[in-house]
């Protein structure tokens, strides 16, 4: 049974059977801009993303959805197929996270071992003060 949604997209309501939660007008504009993306490319080999966000006026997101999709691929300068960071979706051509991801969550890590280390630090401080306050005492 068809169930009733509001398209993702245009909000129209529409009977829902399977796939894209978007109505069938929606999948009918997808799919002349991707067929307009893909004649670009074919006439163009070798364009780059930005060109063809640019030069068709589709946003830089929408275009990397079809190559996540598999719809389209991307090639580096170097001829190797690119891939996407697990955290942000950014190309990257090697690894699962890109650079800055990489960078962030190495970072992330030091972080927790630093605050790990303040903690014993803190931990070791505070038994000085006991000791030193018994000490006191003791003096009194
Ligand atoms: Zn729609
Ligand atoms: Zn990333």
């Amino acid at each position: 049974m068809p169930e009733l949604r509001n398209c993702r997209r245009c909000n129209k309501v529409f009977s829902y059977l399977a796939g894209l939660p978007i109505c069938p007008d929606c999948v009918k504009e997808d799919e002349r801009i991707f067929r307009d993306v893909s004649a670009y490319i074919r006439e163009n080999p070798g364009v780059s993303l930005h060109d063809v966000s640019d030069k068709l006026e589709i946003s830089y997101d929408k275009l990397i959805k079809y190559v996540k999709e598999g719809r389209l691929q991307v090639l580096a300068s170097d001829g190797e197929f690119v891939n996407f960071c697990e955290k942000c979706g950014a190309m990257i051509k090697k690894g699962k996270f890109c650079k800055s991801c990489e960078y962030h969550i190495s970072n992330v890590l030091d972080e927790s071992k630093r605050n790990l280390q303040k903690k014993l630090v803190e931990i070791e401080k505070d038994r000085n003060d006991y000791r030193f306050l018994a000490h006191d005492a003791k003096k009194r």
